[in-house]
C-alpha cells in the first residue's frame, strides 16, 4: 500500500512482467518455508544484497583472470595502482562473514516491520511507474541520509574509531563498499538505503529491487575500473584518493553544500589544491581530519591536469613531513 502514488499515476501504470515473476517468486518461496512470511522476507532481502556483491564481484574477478591486470590497466581510475594484496585478503574474509551473518538483520526485524506494514506481501505488486517514483524517493533518502552519515563519520573521534577502516581502500576494489566497521554499516549503509521503503511502506518486491540496486550501486561505485557499457563512477573513487572531499552517493549534496572543491578543480583541469594523500598503506589509519568542514584540510599544491593522480609515496612522506613541521 503506497497512500502517497498520485491516483492519477496509478491509473497509468503498466505491468511489463514483473507482476508475475513476483508472484512466482513468492510462491515458490512461500511452499518452500511452508508458509513462514518471516523467512520469506529474510530470503527476498539477502538475496538482493548478496547477489550483486557475487555477481559483479565475480565478473570482475573472471575479467581480471582472463585478461590479465596488464590488460585493464588503462580502465582503472587510477592507474597503476592497486590495493595491498594483505589488505584485499581481509577484506575478503571480512565481507564473507558480513554476508554470511546478514539475514540476522531481515530476521530481527520482521515483526517490527511486518507490524508497521501487514500489506508488505498482500498488496498488488506495484507497476512500472510506481517503481520508478519509489526508486527516486528512495534514492533521495539514500543520497541525503548517506551524505550526513558519512560527513559525521569525517569528524575527528568517529572517523578515528570507525570510518578509517573503510578508507584502508586508497584504491578501491568492489568489496571494499562493505569493508566498514559495524556500526557504519549500520547507520551509514543500511540505514540511508532501508528508509523510505520501511517507513513509505513499500511492497517487499519494491524493498527488495531497491536493496538490489544500491548494493550493485556501491559495488560499482567502489569497483576502481570504468568498463566499457557498465556503470561506473569516479565521484566516489576520488573519494577514497582524496578523503576530505565527495561524501555523496552523488554529487548533489556536495555540489550543494560545497564539499567538493578539489573534484570541481579535478573536472575543470584548472590549478588544482590537492589535499595530502593519506596513504592507505598507513594501516593505523590516515591523519585525523576536519570536523565538517575543508576550510582547515591540509593542503599542498599540485601540477595543473595532475589532480586525478595520486602522488607517489615519496611525496606523500615529503607532505606528510611539511605539514608535520609546519605544525611545529
Ligand atoms: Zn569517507
Ligand atoms: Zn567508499
Amino acid at each position: 500500500m503506497t497512500p502517497w502514488v498520485p491516483d492519477c499515476l496509478l491509473s497509468w501504470d503498466v505491468d511489463i512482467g514483473q507482476q508475475a515473476l513476483f508472484d512466482g517468486a513468492f510462491q515458490k518461496l512461500l511452499a518452500f518455508t511452508g508458509g513462514d512470511l518471516r523467512l520469506v522476507y529474510v530470503i527476498f532481502l539477502t538475496v538482493a544484497h548478496s547477489l550483486p556483491t557475487i555477481l559483479i564481484n565475480g565478473t570482475h574477478y573472471l575479467i581480471r583472470l582472463v585478461l590479465g591486470d596488464a590488460a585493464l590497466e588503462p580502465y582503472r581510475w587510477q592507474a597503476g595502482r592497486q590495493p595491498p594484496p594483505a589488505l584485499v585478503r581481509k577484506c575478503i574474509m571480512y565481507v564473507g562473514a558480513a554476508h554470511i551473518l546478514s539475514p540476522l538483520l531481515p530476521y530481527s526485524m520482521f515483526p517490527r516491520a511486518y507490524g508497521y506494514h501487514p500489506h508488505l506481501f498482500s498488496a498488488p505488486v506495484p507497476g512500472i511507474l510506481t517503481l520508478l517514483l519509489q526508486y527516486v524517493v528512495a534514492f533521495l533518502f539514500t543520497d541525503g541520509i548517506f551524505y550526513w552519515t558519512h560527513r559525521l563519520l569525517h569528524t575527528p573521534m568517529l572517523y578515528r574509531w570507525i570510518h578509517k577502516q573503510h578508507h584502508q581502500f586508497y584504491v578501491t576494489i568492489g568489496l571494499a563498499a562493505e569493508y566498514a566497521h559495524p556500526i557504519e554499516l549500520l547507520f551509514g549503509n543500511v540505514l540511508p538505503v532501508f528508509f523510505a521503503s520501511v517507513v513509505f511502506r513499500y511492497h517487499i518486491a519494491a524493498f527488495s529491487s531497491w536493496v538490489f540496486i544500491a548494493m550493485a550501486g556501491t559495488t560499482f561505485h567502489h569497483s576502481g575500473f570504468f568498463f566499457p557499457l557498465a556503470p561506473s563512477d569516479e565521484f566516489h573513487d576520488f573519494h577514497h584518493s582524496h578523503v576530505v572531499c565527495n561524501f555523496g552517493s552523488s554529487p548533489m549534496w556536495d555540489w550543494l553544500c560545497g564539499t567538493d572543491k578539489q573534484w570541481q578543480d579535478k573536472r575543470r583541469g584548472g590549478s588544482v589544491v590537492k589535499v595530502v594523500q593519506q596513504s592507505n598503506t598507513d594501516v593505523a589509519g590516515p591523519a585525523v581530519l576536519p570536523p565538517l568542514s575543508l576550510g582547515t584540510a591540509a593542503v599542498v599544491a599540485v601540477p595543473r591536469g595532475r589532480a586525478a593522480r595520486s602522488p607517489s609515496p615519496a611525496k606523500s612522506s615529503a607532505a606528510r613531513r611539511k605539514r608535520s613541521t609546519s605544525r611545529k
